[in-house]
């Protein structure tokens, strides 16, 4: 099917968009990477009088690391966040989860702001924003505004920012020393949105687990934590056998919400969530602890965090040291090669294999 007739814009500054947006407001939608807009244009299930491609504003790509955290522009393309090292160093979990996000020619064009304000409860850049607690800039004729992740999500496809609104950026804050995060899924094939997943932040104190989170993909309220703090307090990180792990998992089954379509009964994913959520909260310790060791072995006077690829610092940028300490295989370019990038989705437990997803 092709789409319905419709204007297409083209601003070439990001005042002209908050003109366009000011005018148009309901009847436009912004076109980012495309990788859902353009299908769900194909298929009608969105029809927009207008479409207002942001593609020709330079200054909308770029990520930047200051001691806030990682901000990244909303033309930056899932595969260039996903081969920023320094993104990497200061925020773990932003790579771990865009190695799950669909197979690289999706990744190559889908932007990381465009994934989060289409809002998908089965992309698994929402959930890291609302477990990690990050911000999302929007702009509009009337300003600049900060929208927390508790506020952002509204619902499936829904998100908080009004009609005459762009977002331009958003930052996810940096992974503190005593921090760890791991995250998983179970998909179907390759670059299929998971049937279910679980992304999970711990802090450990003196040794033993303080804090521990966990947010859904295609399961529970989209963007939205679950504590397990009350269940792990004081769990031995290296523990694996300790029960509460898999309290935690059964804690998850009795409470977060799951559905029934196409691809899973609802019995099945709650299944599903049990067992990733006992597994990765687990995992997030043990690389909570990992990140607290190679702290503590790195010499003084690591190199500072990169200031800036594109993106302007904050003004109070730059002063923190960044974290070395994650273990994990590392894609080497922009342009992200496939094997890199599949080795080391190969490698965790879903074992998919294959390419074909579908939008929804
Ligand atoms: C085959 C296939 C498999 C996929 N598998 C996965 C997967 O496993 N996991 C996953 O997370 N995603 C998956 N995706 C989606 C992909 O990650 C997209 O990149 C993402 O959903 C949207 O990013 P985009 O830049 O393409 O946005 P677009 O498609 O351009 O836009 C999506 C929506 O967001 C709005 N929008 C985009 N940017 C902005 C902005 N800056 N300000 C305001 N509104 C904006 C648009 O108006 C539209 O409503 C898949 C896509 C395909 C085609």
């Amino acid at each position: 099917m092709k789409p319905s007739a419709l204007t297409y814009h083209r601003p070439e500054s990001i005042a002209a968009v908050c003109d366009v947006l000011a005018r148009l407001g309901h009847e436009a939608k912004v076109l980012a990477g495309g990788q859902s807009l353009i299908p769900m244009l194909s298929m009608r299930l969105a029809a927009p009088a207008n479409l207002i491609d942001i593609n020709m504003l330079p200054e909308q790509d770029g990520i930047s690391i200051d001691r806030h955290g990682v901000t990244f522009r909303a033309l930056v393309r899932h595969s260039a966040l996903l081969a920023d090292d320094d993104a990497h160093q200061a925020q773990p979990l932003l790579r771990r989860a865009l190695q799950l996000v669909a197979h690289p020619t999706i990744r190559n064009r889908g932007t990381t702001v465009g994934s989060i304000v289409h809002s998908d409860p089965a992309a698994e850049m929402p959930a890291v924003l609302g477990l990690l607690g990050g911000t999302v800039r929007a702009q509009s004729q009337r300003g600049i505004r900060e929208i927390a992740a508790t506020d952002f999500f509204l619902g499936p496809l829904e998100c908080g920012l009004a009609e005459d609104e762009i977002a331009v950026a958003v930052t996810v804050p940096r992974r503190a020393p005593n921090e760890g995060s791991a995250i998983d899924e179970i998909a179907r094939r390759h670059g299929d949105y998971a049937v279910a997943g679980v992304a999970a932040q711990v802090r450990i104190v003196d040794g033993v687990l303080s804090t521990a989170t966990a947010c859904y993909v295609s399961a529970g309220e989209l963007g939205t934590p679950m504590d397990f703090t009350e269940v792990l307090r004081g769990v031995d990180p290296a523990d694996a056998d300790d029960s509460r792990w898999n309290a935690a998992g059964d804690l998850a089954r009795d409470t977060i919400e799951t559905e029934t379509d196409i691809h899973a009964s609802s019995s099945y994913r709650s299944q599903l969530v049990a067992a990733l959520t006992a597994r990765v909260l687990h995992e997030a310790a043990r690389d909570a602890l990992r990140n607290a060791a190679a702290r503590t072995q790195r010499p003084d006077g690591d190199a500072e965090p990169r200031a800036d690829s594109g993106a302007e610092p904050r003004e109070d940028s730059d002063t923190e040291p960044r974290e070395d300490s994650d273990t994990e295989p590392r894609p080497d370019s922009g342009a992200v090669s496939q094997s890199a990038d599949d080795s080391a989705s190969a490698s965790n437990a879903t074992g998919r294999s294959g390419t074909t997803g579908g939008t929804r």
